[in-house]
């Protein structure tokens, strides 16, 4: 398909060159240096030296595990960051606009909102698939960004994959998917796919699978042409060096975070057998996420007895198609455990 990037960027971005600091400029070979360059304090406590704005040696490792290149990452604090670059990168306030299918993650809606740029929704059918036709005639030549959520939250189902590929070779602007879920999910994942479908971004997080939401990391991935212009407008040390360190340690042990997710899963099956035998829950959703939508006789009762029994869920009841919903993330087998007892007491 003919994609082309020059025409969806802002004209301010195009004009921009990276912002070069200390750290871009004298790149350690590894020899001992003197470094009076940055206005550090000298005294060594492990953060006293500003981060590597480039974040190699996380970025190579990143790279290696996804079986991508470097120049296909950019990082940021948390997905929340990555989301609002691809804003200020690709949409004009107050002109452009983009394209949600409700009900999914809030903050698309929330960055549309602070970048002064439309939110056309298209809701999700009742099978929580996305609306192919309707998307595609609800967008005009300012709609710069579509959002698939895939495993979406807060349905916890998959888009199909055609119905991604459709849109993906049908919509002009960036096709944003994000695999915040992805590692709870029996679907592929879309990177890489870039070299078939140079308008798709894809975006994942260690804040899920990986145990790791306190650091904040965002990953963003896409066609070395995307990420070279995100990169152009990236704050140059937006991710910490104590951020850099935990998720270098992370995901080199690769070990724990599978024993997690396996834990994870097998919970979120016992849970959702539980859930269906529940009296007052009418519908459990089907979940490919670490969390399950379930549907009750009266959600905002049913959160308010969980809550004076120490169970913090997320009443979903006010979001389109979800009245009535209640969402659980699944927790430790012990934290499961009283959840269960606890819907077993409520009448
Ligand atoms: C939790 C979540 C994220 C993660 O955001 P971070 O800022 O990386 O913590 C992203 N997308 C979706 C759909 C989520 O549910």
């Amino acid at each position: 398909m003919s994609f082309d990037l020059d025409a969806i960027t802002r004209d301010n971005v195009k004009g921009l060159s990276p912002y070069s600091s200390a750290r871009d400029e004298y790149v350690s070979d590894g020899s001992k240096m003197v470094f009076l360059d940055a206005n550090e304090n000298p005294y060594d406590n492990g953060v006293n030296r500003y981060p590597d704005p480039k974040q190699r040696n996380l970025k190579g490792l990143l790279a290696q595990r996804k079986g991508i290149t470097e120049a296909n990452l950019l990082l940021g604090n948390g997905s929340d960051e990555v989301l609002d670059l691809l804003f200020r990168a690709f949409c004009e306030p107050g002109m452009d606009n983009i394209i949600t299918l409700p009900p999914t993650y809030g903050m698309y809606k929330v960055l549309s909102g602070i970048n002064g740029v439309e939110n056309r929704e298209v809701l999700l059918d009742a099978d929580f698939q996305p609306k192919l036709s309707e998307i595609l005639a609800t967008a005009d030549g300012h709609s710069k960004m579509l959002f698939l959520c895939s495993p979406n939250n807060p349905t916890g189902n998959t888009i199909s994959a055609q119905g991604i590929a459709h849109l993906l070779e049908h919509f002009k602007g960036l096709v944003v998917m994000d695999e915040a879920y992805i590692d709870f999910s029996s679907q592929a994942s879309w990177v890489g796919q870039w070299s078939q479908y140079p308008n798709l971004v894809v975006t994942q997080t260690l804040s899920k699978a990986y145990g790791m939401a306190g650091i904040r990391l965002g990953i963003c991935m896409a066609s070395v042409a995307i990420i070279s212009v995100l990169n152009k407008i990236k704050p140059p040390y937006n991710v910490n060096e104590l951020t850099q360190q935990r998720a270098l340690e992370r995901v080199l042990d690769q070990q724990a975070v599978q024993r997690e997710i396996t834990a994870i899963l097998a919970e979120r099956q016992r849970l959702y057998n539980v859930l269906q035998e529940v009296p007052f829950v009418s519908k459990v959703h089907p979940t490919e996420a670490n969390f399950i939508l379930a549907q009750v006789d009266n959600a905002t009762l049913r959160y308010d007895q969980l809550l004076k029994k120490g169970i913090v869920v997320r009443n979903r009841t006010a979001q389109p198609l979800c009245h009535n919903t209640l969402r659980f993330t699944v927790g430790t087998p012990e934290e499961n455990q009283t959840l269960i007892a606890a819907l077993n007491q409520l009448s």
